[in-house]
């Protein structure tokens, strides 16, 4: 509900206005993306590597209209993947597919997060395809379920607030690709996701639970909440292929490196580029003391 509401207000552009074109707008933002450069991110990259912790990069941007603006964005892409080889970073790819072309057509986002997946493996890493609203989750897996057959360097992410998800998992485990599971950051109708926050941590918890015993996948369990971490620690202790943690960059820092420091696999999501307004705001959503972080920079204090 206050997730809606958040997304609802923050989709007016007087509120876009205020965010992306005053300083204190601009400060929020700072604290959960990058920078608006691939050099900024490369940056930021290196100094969580040298923390211990590992990287997903993720050019920001979603939903483009154009063609032009899909080809744009598969290159960015293509430029991460030299810029990771080139500055030898710990570092994956995360990919939106509405970004390369999803929606306005679909064979070309294909194509586009194939020849993505094709420049992550020269240069030995993979690419994650972030799970983005319901309406185009069929479309996501099937694009990952032909890429990853042809490449087998991918992965995809998989929300728990969707009632679907387990019979997705079951589709898609087989594939061998990495699997991240987060709870969802969209605003989902009732016949299609559930609603109330403990319903969420129960499905989130029986599908880690699955993911965990599952040695044929490699689970990466995207949460900063601790509850649903402990029974995944408790799942590691009996597994032995690969899985690890991946939090938000900006999100939660002392745990992400308390974590790594006891020696899990810590990846950091790490968002860059101009397009920063629409991630900005699922994290105002899910956490409304960010509007207050905002709020409180508008007015100087
Ligand atoms: C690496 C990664 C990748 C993701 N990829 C996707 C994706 O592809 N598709 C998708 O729909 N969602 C994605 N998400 C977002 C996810 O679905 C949730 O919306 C988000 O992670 C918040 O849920 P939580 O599990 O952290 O639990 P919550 O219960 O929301 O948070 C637990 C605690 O974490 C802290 N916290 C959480 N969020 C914030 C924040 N924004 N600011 C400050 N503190 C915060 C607070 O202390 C909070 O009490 C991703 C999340 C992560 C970590």
């Amino acid at each position: 509900m206050i997730r809606a509401a958040v997304l609802a207000v923050t989709e007016r552009s007087r509120t876009r206005k205020l965010i992306t074109e005053t300083p204190p707008g601009r400060l929020v933002a700072r604290r959960f993306v990058a920078g608006e450069t691939l050099d900024s991110a490369v940056s930021v990259a290196r100094s969580l590597n040298e923390e211990g912790l590992k990287v997903s990069m993720d050019h920001l941007g979603e939903h483009v209209t154009d063609v032009g603006a899909a080809i744009e964005a598969k290159d960015a892409y293509l430029a991460c993947a030299h810029a990771i080889d080139d500055a030898g970073l710990d570092a994956n790819i995360s990919v939106k597919l509405t970004q390369l072309g999803m929606g306005l057509n679909d064979d070309m986002a294909a194509d586009h997060v194939r020849e993505i997946a094709a420049a992550a493996a020269r240069v030995g890493t993979s690419v994650t395809i972030d799970m983005e609203e319901s309406i185009y989750t069929e479309t996501t897996i099937g694009i990952y379920e032909g890429a990853q057959k042809a490449h087998g360097n991918l992965g995809i992410a998989i929300q728990a607030y969707l009632l679907r998800s387990a019979a997705d998992l079951d589709r898609i485990i087989p594939l061998g690709g990495h699997i991240r599971l987060c709870k969802g950051a969209y605003a989902e109708p009732e016949d299609i996701a559930y609603q109330g926050d403990s319903e969420v941590d129960r499905s989130f918890d029986r599908l880690s639970a699955l993911l965990m015993s599952s040695p044929d996948t490699k689970p990466a369990i995207a949460s900063h909440d601790d509850a649903r971490l402990v029974p995944v620690l408790e799942a590691a202790t009996q597994r032995t292929a690969p899985w690890e943690f991946q939090m938000l960059y900006g999100v939660r820092r002392d745990r992400q490196r308390e974590l790594a420091d006891a020696g899990n696999d810590m990846r950091v999501y790490v968002p860059y580029g101009e397009a920063w307004y629409p991630y900005l705001t699922r994290r105002m959503a899910e956490r409304p003391a960010n509007l207050a972080f905002f709020a409180r920079a508008l007015i100087g204090k």
